[in-house]
Parts: C-alpha cells; sequence; structure tokens
C-alpha cells in the first residue's frame, strides 16, 4: 500500500458529496423509539423539570402524542406507566385495568402504524420503589420473575407489540418467553434490558416516573459500572433464555460495551439513551456552551456506529425534524 505523498486521506474530504457517498454510518427514523410516560387523570400535562419537553401525559394526550408522532414518521414507543395507586407487590403493573394497559388499549384503537413496546418491571408501581417483592431490604429474585410473567403477559393481552423486560431479575427472560407462548402470544418479540448498569444517568428518569427506592439503591441486580466482561455473560445468558433483541443502557458513557456485544452476539441490538444523557446535552445547549442539534445528532451517530441498531432517546422528534429539514 502506498504511502504519503500517494496516500491522501483528505481526497475523499474536499467535496460534500464525496463525504455523503463514504459516510458508513447513517441514522434514520426507523432507528428509533421514543419513551412515554402515562399519568393518571384527563387532560394531564406536566414538564419533567429536569427533562425539558419530556412530559407525564394523561390516556388521551398519549393518544394525541402518538398521532404526533407518526405525522413525523416516528413509528415506536416504549411506554413507562406512573400509576393511581402503588402497593407493596406493583398490583397495577399487571392488573387488566392497570395505566399502562388502558394506556395501550387506548393507543390501538385510535392510532394506526405505531409500534407500542411495554416496560416491564415493578418499580413504578411498587410503593417502596424497588424494582421486585421485597423480604427485608432483600429483592426476592424468583417471586418477582413470577409477578413479571403477569405483568408481561397482561401487557401482550391489552395489545402491546413487544416487550421490553427492564428489571434485572435472574432468569426473567426464559419465564416470560414460557408465560408469553403459554398464553398464544409466542410471536410477541422481547427486547430484554440485557446489560443493565446501575447509573447515576438515571436521576432524571426517577423523578419523570416517580420511581425513586425508598431506601438503598439498585446494585443488588443492576450492573456494577466497572464492570465489561460480566455484561458480555449478561447478554449470552438472556439471548439463551430467548431474548430477540439485546439492550445496553445506558449508551453514551458505554460505547465500549455496545460494540463488544454486538460484536461478539451479532444480535439486534438496542442502546437506550438515558435520561441524564438527554439532559445534559439539553442544558449545555440552553446555557449557549454547546450546539444542542450538532450535539444531539453527534451522540445518537456515535451510539449507532458503535454498533447499535436501534437507539432509545428521548430526542427522537428532534431527530425527526431534524431530518426532514436536510
Ligand atoms: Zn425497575
Amino acid at each position: 500500500m502506498a504511502n504519503y505523498p500517494e496516500k491522501r486521506l483528505r481526497r475523499l474530504r474536499y467535496n460534500p458529496i464525496v463525504r455523503d457517498l463514504v459516510r458508513e454510518t447513517i441514522l434514520t427514523k426507523n432507528d428509533l423509539i421514543y419513551p412515554l410516560f402515562v399519568a393518571p387523570g384527563e387532560n394531564f400535562r406536566k414538564e419533567i423539570s429536569s427533562m425539558p419537553n419530556v412530559y407525564q401525559l394523561s390516556i388521551d394526550n398519549i393518544v394525541k402524542e402518538c398521532k404526533e408522532l407518526v405525522s413525523l414518521g416516528i413509528k415506536a414507543i416504549i411506554l413507562f406507566g406512573i400509576p393511581e395507586h402503588k402497593d407493596e407487590v406493583g398490583s397495577d403493573a399487571y392488573s387488566e385495568n392497570g395505566i399502562i394497559q388502558k394506556a395501550i388499549r387506548a393507543i390501538k384503537s385510535k392510532v394506526k402504524n405505531l409500534l407500542i413496546i411495554t416496560d416491564v418491571c415493578l418499580c413504578e408501581y411498587t410503593s417502596h420503589g424497588h424494582c421486585g417483592i421485597l423480604k427485608g431490604e432483600e429483592i426476592l429474585n424468583d417471586e418477582t420473575v413470577s409477578l413479571l410473567v403477569k405483568e408481561a403477559v397482561s401487557h401482550a393481552k391489552a395489545g402491546a407489540d413487544l416487550i421490553a423486560p427492564s428489571d434485572m431479575m435472574d432468569g426473567r427472560i426464559l419465564e416470560i418467553r414460557k408465560g408469553l407462548d403459554e398464553n398464544g402470544f409466542k410471536n410477541i418479540p422481547i427486547m430484554s434490558y440485557a446489560v443493565k448498569y446501575a447509573s447515576g444517568y438515571y436521576g432524571p428518569f426517577r423523578e419523570a416516573a416517580e420511581s425513586t427506592p425508598a431506601f438503598g439503591d439498585r446494585k443488588s441486580h443492576q450492573m456494577d459500572v466497572a464492570n465489561s466482561l460480566e455484561a458480555l455473560r449478561e447478554a449470552e445468558s438472556d439471548i439463551s433464555e430467548g431474548a430477540d433483541i439485546i439492550m445496553v443502557k445506558p449508551a453514551g458513557a458505554y460505547l465500549d460495551i455496545i460494540k463488544s456485544v454486538k460484536d461478539k452476539y451479532q444480535m439486534p441490538t438496542a442502546a437506550y439513551q438515558v435520561s441524564g444523557e438527554y439532559s445534559m446535552i439539553k442544558a449545555a445547549g440552553k446555557l449557549g456552551w454547546i450546539d444542542e442539534e450538532r450535539v444531539m445528532m453527534e451522540s445518537l451517530i456515535a451510539i449507532k456506529r458503535a454498533g447499535a441498531d436501534i437507539i432509545l432517546t428521548y430526542f427522537a422528534k428532534d431527530v425527526a425534524k431534524y431530518l426532514d429539514r436536510k
């Protein structure tokens, strides 16, 4: 191979059309999933103070929002619920008339061509804010898994298109797959939050989903931020249990993890650009310290370049508008 002066890497950078021809990573609307927070009540709309332009919405407003998303060309949402009543065992999570079940039915009856993904965990529904059933301060794994199965099946019965367990209990993918199959939902895919870290970047989400634990933290089930080989073991176990798509969360600070999971398993891979990632870009943009739109696109292209096929992001609407302008 020739070297300088014969070889000149800048040749492909002078002309913008050539740059377009050789670009390796292209972000499209098809890559995006938009998270929505469903709240009780009617005509309710409350901005989350730490997440500008992100709202808790009552079901009627969620339906309006979904229509807008479809018109923008966004094809998939993921729902998080804020129930009216919380209890020790998170009953609303698997009730036929739970907030998510009602929201799914409302959206399905009024909006076409939108994929409804549901987050499956208990922390938004328990009075103590933990992801499972407690015995003292311990989160019981297997008892929690049986409730997650009920939750997943009830989402599917309400009309969910894809189930996304985020709880990080051991064995839940296997049991949820079994539960879905036994109830006639063998074609509903599972996107598992396979590699989910105990991250400080979730701060603003806790406000949005009202799911801050009453004591302690999530370090007994979510992963230590210092570990990467463990990420492969987590991904491998969820794949062997039947996950169709595996997710890494958060995204921006974990590009190495996305890449190693994608390289090793070659599975459809999702990454969640979490609330803290969104809020930091928004805040710095507001202060005029960075060009918000440019950094938004750069952060998402980097996540895709690392190996994510699918990105969950609060920027989905902004990206759709940006792409329409280009
Ligand atoms: Zn949880």
